[in-house]
């Protein structure tokens, strides 16, 4: 359920294992998989704990997880360890970075090098050799459509899921609305919730809900910058071909309203003056807005669900696409009972529903 990135990563990864799979996808373009700005960037985010474990195992298997879907669907990806810089006012501030065991650090020379024309109120920097990229709007959501489609998958766009059937807490089917209106239960044997930001519609008791993203993007020259800028309001996530995409707000209060706002692009464009003023006068070739699905304590969930057969993935907040590729596994390991190492475990562990305590009188 959910064809955004979530739900394609892991109908991949069983469709590809000879599973029969079918993707029931309420609306395509509302994914957040379309509106992320493809970071991969486990330590530039500055992650902690269980998330920077799962944000590291996720960067290590993205190479191959990546070349098999592009072998599968004979798209490029570009993939791409460019190489992250997050770039400090004060040199406190950088010795307080979590992560800054994991960076190289740059004194002012070397940022001034690393990054020509960096606002100058920026005086130290952490360069994260080990971060990245990879083009998820226009490559990596289709490429992994399209494998999809090579290893069998059904799709069914516009298929609204609108109720879970079970009985004895054991899931029996899905049942949805068509695109043509037309209703319909689909018997299965198990089903994986991957609704992103709407999870919460299918199942009321999760705690999940939607923190609005606004973004852009500029046309600089190609090349001009090499690596992406993290600033402490803004990033600058330079494509191959010059495009620049400018991210993003963090809007909690704005639930699911859809569409850009002045004030929400006027706080992009005060970021971009703020960091990388040569870039002010690039001009902007798109606006647009997507919901991450977040938890109260921004980790995702993952596993099994209180109904039997169901199985949990979401709640990925601002590192879906970072990590897509570990979700996917994990979760196919897990309903296949195969054998998981202590750290997968420990992941599943502290990534499952039950530690929000919640209460399933639904079941009742
Ligand atoms: C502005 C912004 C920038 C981001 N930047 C990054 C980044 O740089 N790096 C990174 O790693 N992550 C980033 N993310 C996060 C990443 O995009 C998300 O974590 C990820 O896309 C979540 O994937 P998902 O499949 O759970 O949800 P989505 O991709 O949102 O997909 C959910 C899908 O489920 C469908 N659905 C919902 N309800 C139903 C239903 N009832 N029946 C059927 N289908 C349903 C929806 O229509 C949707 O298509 C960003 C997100 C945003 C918003």
């Amino acid at each position: 359920m959910g064809g955004g990135l979530i739900g394609l990563s892991t109908a991949y990864e069983f469709a590809k294992n000879k599973f029969e799979v079918e993707v029931l996808s309420k609306k395509r373009s509302e994914a957040a998989g379309f509106v992320a700005a493809g970071m991969l960037a486990a330590h530039a985010e500055g992650l902690q704990d269980e998330l920077l474990t799962f944000g590291q195992l996720s960067q290590k298997m993205m190479p191959e997880w990546i070349k098999n879907i592009e072998s599968d669907s004979g798209i490029n990806c570009d993939l791409n360890k460019c190489g992250i810089v997050v770039p400090f006012q004060n040199y406190d501030d950088l010795q307080k970075f979590p992560t800054l065991k994991y960076g190289h650090y740059l004194d002012n020379n070397e940022l001034k090098q690393e990054i020509s024309g960096l606002n100058t109120i920026w005086k130290h920097g952490l360069l994260f050799k080990q971060d990245g990229q990879i083009d998820n709007r226009r490559r990596l959501m289709r490429a992994l459509e399209k494998a999809c489609a090579t290893h069998g998958v059904k799709f069914r766009e516009g298929a609204n899921v609108k109720k879970l059937i079970f009985k004895n807490e054991t899931l029996k089917g899905i049942f949805i609305q068509n695109a043509t209106g037309d209703s319909e239960t689909i018997l299965c044997e198990r089903a994986i919730l991957c609704c992103g930001a709407w999870s919460k519609n299918l199942l009321k008791e999760l705690p999940i809900f939607p923190v609005k993203g606004q973004m852009l993007s500029i046309q600089g020259p190609s090349n001009r910058l090499k690596r992406i800028l993290f600033g402490e309001k803004i990033y600058l996530v330079p494509r191959n071909d010059g495009l620049i995409i400018v991210g993003a707000t963090v809007e909690k209060q704005s639930g699911f309203d859809n569409g850009n706002t002045p004030k929400g692009i006027k706080k992009l464009q005060h970021g971009i003056d703020l960091l990388f003023p040569e870039a002010s006068k690039w001009p902007h070739m798109e606006h647009w807005w997507g919901f991450r699905p977040s938890t109260p304590d921004l980790k995702p969930i993952i596993g099994e669900s209180p109904i039997k057969n169901l199985y949990l993935a979401t709640g990925h907040y601002r590192n879906g696409v970072l990590f897509s590729a570990v979700t996917s596994n994990l979760i196919y390991k897990l309903i296949l009972n195969e054998s998981l190492e202590d750290i997968e475990k420990d992941l599943l562990t502290k990534f499952h529903l039950r530690r929000f305590k919640t209460d399933y009188s639904i079941l009742h």
